[in-house]
């Protein structure tokens, strides 16, 4: 069992756009992957900022270091590596700047992150996230969060390979519609069957303003004793996948949004696309006052 019963814990912000606001070219294929091999300095000074501004775990940079994402790059034969290496970076900077802190493994979809009609078949969505997960458990990480789930089998075959490879030290986090379904339609009765076993189940990469009604939903489907995540983004992807910000780009006010989920029912929060180690700072600030108004 993971130690995180305290009352709120705060998770770090985002890595890939944090990546280049610092210079750290993110096109595709490799993405965010592209930091460990070419920017490894940066990612762990990514990792330090958003342990010195507060937060109490931190996501290892794996988003796309699936042996499917780094084939694009024609990198595929360093899918194992570059995992270990990205964890590596995490933990150097969690044990230089925070040994409390926890590292998380990050597993993003395997395709597309709102496209869930591209998810693979099951069995191929199982094998190859078998695939990473027994790397991110090998080289040590505190649990594995499978974040950003849009496609029910997805979700199905990641659960089933963390369940075998990761028992106890697994979560997951979905990426819902503003209805509040998962992006292929699936409910959350249907999402709060398959999720038993996990140490904490979240919604993330939506608009930080609509969180709080998705957090309200996911506690009435789950009960009162998962730990439910949430970390928004500072915008939202529009109907034609373009990018639009709101006020959530300003941190004092995400951070006013945080503590509305807080309210829902969110035992951990944090920050997904467009957040900065500012963000985070903000959120821990207000989290600090809380608990000393209480
Ligand atoms: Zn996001």
């Amino acid at each position: 069992m993971l130690d995180f019963a305290s009352e709120t814990l705060l998770l770090d912000g985002a890595t890939g756009s944090e990546l280049e606001r610092r210079g750290v070219d993110i096109s595709l294929p490799l993405w965010s992957a592209n930091a460990i091999i070419n920017a490894p300095g940066v990612l762990g000074e990514v990792h330090k900022a958003y342990l010195d501004a507060g937060a109490q775990a931190i996501t290892t940079n794996t988003f796309r270091t699936h042996h499917r994402s780094l084939a694009k790059a024609g990198m595929g034969a360093h899918a194992i590596g570059l995992t270990n290496a990205a964890v590596d970076i995490a933990q150097r900077a969690r044990d230089e700047t925070n040994p409390r802190a926890m590292v998380f493994g990050s597993v993003a979809p395997l395709e597309d992150c709102y496209s869930p009609h591209l998810a693979p078949d099951e069995v191929t969505c199982r094998e190859e996230h078998t695939q990473l997960i027994t790397s991110l458990v090998e080289s040590s990480v505190d649990m594995v969060l499978i974040e950003t789930m849009c496609s029910m089998r997805e979700v199905r075959a990641a659960v089933a390979a963390a369940q075998e490879v990761a028992p106890g030290r697994w979560g997951i986090s979905f990426c819902l519609s503003p209805g509040g379904t998962l992006l292929d339609g699936t409910g959350l009765s249907v999402i709060a069957d398959v999720v038993s076993g996990a140490q904490c189940v979240g919604v993330n990469c939506v608009g930080a303003s609509m969180l709080g009604d998705h957090v309200r939903s996911l506690r009435a489907a789950l009960g009162t004793e998962m730990r439910i995540a949430a970390y928004g983004n500072v915008g939202f992807a529009d109907a034609h996948g373009a990018w639009v910000s709101t006020d959530a780009v300003e941190p004092e006010r995400f951070a006013d949004y945080a503590m509305q989920w807080i309210d829902a029912g969110a035992n951990i929060i944090g920050g997904c696309c467009g957040t900065t180690p500012a963000t985070i700072a903000a959120m821990r600030h207000r989290i600090d006052n809380a608990g000393n108004a209480r």
